[in-house]
């Protein structure tokens, strides 16, 4: 299995999906998992997967597809990708994204951008980002799984962009040690997969408690694949009536309702909700993520990780970072550094931080309110829109791409766990996604909501 799909990454390279194979860790694996088959091997034994390059993996490039961390090996093993290879996973290489995963398109990576398999008659296609490279390859039958991240709809986005499932856990659920950090208090890792199945069996393997993650909740790992029963009978589903978008498509509206439909088919309740500050959460998000990044990407200073400048006679220190951050970072990373950098600012804490952070708290008690009142999952449109095409309208005008993550980045403000499905296509046969956002904690349930509409 791990000699096919290394055949099919290098078949499928103008994909760009993979950014650094590492078929030597493959196979040592895959011998590894040879020698373990049986009734007692892990859950994931043999399993060929991708990891996203925000990860670090212990001697393997590790660059959150950045320039500045040209050249970073680093020398320990991500928590999430170590517990992976403890199942038994193996490591086909590593995946491309948005450069430190700040973006909709993966067109920020320093590797370019990774394609769409799918296609709209000739017109190469965005795979979505930030973790385009893992939706991409999984897409493409590269790999069995592979790990995203998601801030802001960063795996759900692309899993909808691809026709794959992505399942963002509750925040705390997986480690964020060794993942290099965005925004910290939004961060999650989590699988890209096939199908519901095999996202529940590959987040059982990446989860779990993490002393060396200060936000890591320290529960038991439920098993996840038994959640799966199919059986939905009575669960309150609810449609928040915020989310029906001026302009929405006819082919999204049409997708929403299918799937209300198949739910209530499968025994389930639908009934409106109201979340009434949906419409702050994008600029809220557009303030504090870019605010924690600002301060997180502060140790690329040129000493510490990665590039350093050529300076010339009588650089000093500031010249140093300025250049080194200059040449390393590229023009996305450097906006969001900037709009943090202001946000923050002592003049404009309270206008912007402050109040995107008091914004933050309503959005998570809308949510509250609706769980409290015994709604089991919301239903949504994973995205406004199929997969557009790469270097088009949206990636000249940040404001645009920022657009695109208007129904993922709710979830990650309130950090609970979300869903997308593929759930039907548009006009032209492009996948589109249905988004399950379920209460914290039970990805097991909302995994067999998710089922549903498989
Ligand atoms: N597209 C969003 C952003 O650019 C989300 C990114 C993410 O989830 N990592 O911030």
């Amino acid at each position: 299995l791990t000699d096919a799909c290394l055949s099919e990454i290098e078949g499928a390279s103008a994909l760009n999906a993979f950014v650094h194979n590492t078929p030597e860790i493959a196979r040592e694996q895959a011998k590894a998992a040879d020698a373990r088959r049986g009734a007692d091997a892990p859950d994931m034994n043999g399993v060929p997967v991708g990891i996203k390059d925000l990860f670090c993996t212990k001697g393997v490039p590790s660059q959150a597809a950045s320039g500045i961390l040209e050249g970073f090996r680093p020398e320990y093993e991500s928590t999430v990708s170590g517990k992976l290879f403890d199942a038994g996973a193996v490591m086909l290489g590593k995946l491309n994204m948005d450069e430190f995963a700040m973006g909709s398109s993966n067109e920020t990576s320093v590797y370019g951008d990774a394609i769409n398999p799918w296609k709209n008659d000739d017109r190469a296609l965005t795979p979505g980002g930030s973790s385009g490279g893992s939706a991409a390859a999984v897409a493409a039958d590269l790999c069995l799984g592979a790990t995203g991240t998601d801030t802001g709809g960063s795996i759900r986005q692309p899993a909808a962009f691809t026709g794959i499932t992505g399942i963002k856990p509750t925040y705390g659920r997986c480690s964020r040690w060794g993942v290099v950090a965005f925004a910290s208090s939004l961060d999650q890792a989590g699988p890209m997969t096939k199908d519901v199945r095999d996202a529940a069996i590959m987040l059982e393997a990446m989860c779990g408690f993490d002393a060396k993650d200060s936000t890591s909740a320290n529960l038991a790992v439920p098993n996840f694949e038994a959640a799966l029963t199919g059986d939905i009978r009575g669960k309150k589903i609810g449609i928040p009536k915020e989310y029906r978008m001026e302009g929405m498509p006819a082919e999204i509206e049409q997708l929403w309702a299918d799937g209300q439909a198949m739910l209530k088919d499968a025994g389930a309740e639908v009934v409106d909700i109201s979340l009434p500050h949906t419409k702050y959460a994008l600029p809220a998000y557009y303030v504090i993520a870019p605010a924690e990044a600002s301060s997180n990407l502060a140790r690329y200073d040129g000493v510490r990780f990665g590039h350093r400048a050529t300076l010339d006679a009588g650089d000093g220190i500031t010249e140093m970072y300025e250049k080194t951050r200059a040449e390393g970072f590229g023009a996305e990373v450097q906006r969001r550094v900037m709009v943090g950098t202001y946000v923050l600012s002592a003049g404009f804490y309270d206008a912007y931080f402050n109040r995107a952070r008091k914004v933050r708290t309503l959005i998570k008690q809308d949510f509250e309110n609706v769980f409290n009142a015994g709604v089991d999952a919301i239903l949504t449109p994973a995205t406004p829109s199929a997969a557009f095409g790469l270097g088009e309208a949206k990636s000249a005008d940040p404001v645009q791409m920022y657009l695109n993550d208007v129904f993922t980045v709710t979830v990650n403000l309130a950090g609970l766990p979300g869903i997308a499905v593929p759930a039907g296509t548009d006009g032209s046969g492009l996948p589109l996604g249905l988004q399950l956002i379920g209460r914290p904690w039970e990805e097991g349930d909302l995994l067999n909501s998710a089922y549903a509409l498989e």
